[in-house]
């Protein structure tokens, strides 16, 4: 749905985009993650038509994004990071007015989803706070109907309710068949939503790929409580087990198959055993530990 190969921006002479190229495939949800300053903003605003790529080739639905930009907007809806919205408006009178230009967009869906993220219709958009600004950008990508949806951070700033119900909103609107490209922060509501993830790094992809390939590279950890307390030096450490914590409360990281950890941990006097392992957040840290910081 969306097809990029070899985009390059700079602004002057900061390099921003240095030849990302990747595949989002219809009716999924794709993330894309990176520390700040790695060139995603830059990214999504080339894929909506906010910044014009230096070079590259860019196809969304079809459509070659840098011939026929308009027709690129029709089938996009895009939540920006920023707020800067019209404050005299009123928040239904900006949805309107954002989805107006999506040729099925639909005005009624939005106000009931401006109903289900709690933002009162009448209220003026400079009288709302940060989080019903995000939730009032977050509706109008969703009621234009557009095909595929790009949006900057858009748990950013919504509380874990909000969060909860902004999700199934984004998988209901998936299963219908509309494709979602989401850059976040936030790693574990990006593994709970996304079936692909990209990791950009200072305006290069630096891994991509479905969520369990990526995450089957992750070492496992598991939380151990003991019924007694141990110290370190007790504790089994064979196969590359390493321990951390005190007491009844440890962390084990492994490398291994599970089988073979259960038989090592099956010594000890175990209260509980919980799986802590294969999260996005471990596999961002390993990612970038390498790196050096991305260039301002
Ligand atoms: P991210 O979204 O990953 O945090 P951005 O795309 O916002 O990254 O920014 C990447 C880099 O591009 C940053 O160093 C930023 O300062 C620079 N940048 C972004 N927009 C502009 C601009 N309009 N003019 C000059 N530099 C910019």
């Amino acid at each position: 749905m969306i097809r990029a190969r070899d985009i390059k921006k700079a602004y002057g002479r900061t390099t921003v985009l240095r030849g990302v190229s990747l595949d989002v495939k219809p009716g999924t949800i794709h993330g894309f993650v990176g520390p700040n300053g790695a060139g995603k903003s830059t990214f999504l605003k080339c894929l909506v038509g906010v910044v014009h790529p230096d070079s590259g080739d860019l196809e969304i639905d079809g459509v070659d994004a840098r011939r026929n930009a308009l027709e690129v907007r029709r089938r996009v809806g895009y939540a920006p990071a920023e707020t800067s919205l019209y404050h005299r408006m009123r928040a239904v009178e900006l949805l309107d007015f954002a989805i107006r230009y999506h040729p099925d967009s639909d005005l009624e869906r939005g106000k009931s989803l401006l109903d289900d993220l709690g933002i009162p219709h009448d209220r003026k958009v400079g009288a709302l706070s940060h989080g019903m600004k995000r939730k009032v950008i977050l509706a109008q990508a969703i009621a234009c109907n557009a095909p595929v949806m790009v949006m900057d951070e858009p748990m950013e700033a919504l509380d874990p309710e909000a969060r909860r119900i902004v999700e199934e909103l984004f998988r209901d609107e998936c299963r219908k068949g509309r494709t979602l490209f989401l850059s976040s922060h936030d790693l574990f509501s990006t593994q709970r939503l996304c079936s692909q993830v990209t990791f950009l790094h200072r305006g290069k992809v630096l891994r991509d790929g479905p969520v369990e390939e990526l995450l089957s590279g992750v070492p496992g950890r598991l939380h151990v409580q003991l019924r007694t307390p141990m110290d370190a030096n007790s504790l089994p450490v064979g196969g590359g087990l390493s321990w951390t914590g005190e007491g009844v409360n440890w962390q084990v990281g492994f490398d291994m198959s599970l089988e073979d950890v259960t038989r090592q941990l099956s010594q000890l006097p175990l209260a509980s055993i919980k799986d802590d392992s294969s999260n996005l957040e471990d596999l961002f840290e390993r990612l970038y530990e390498h790196q050096s910081e991305p260039e301002s």
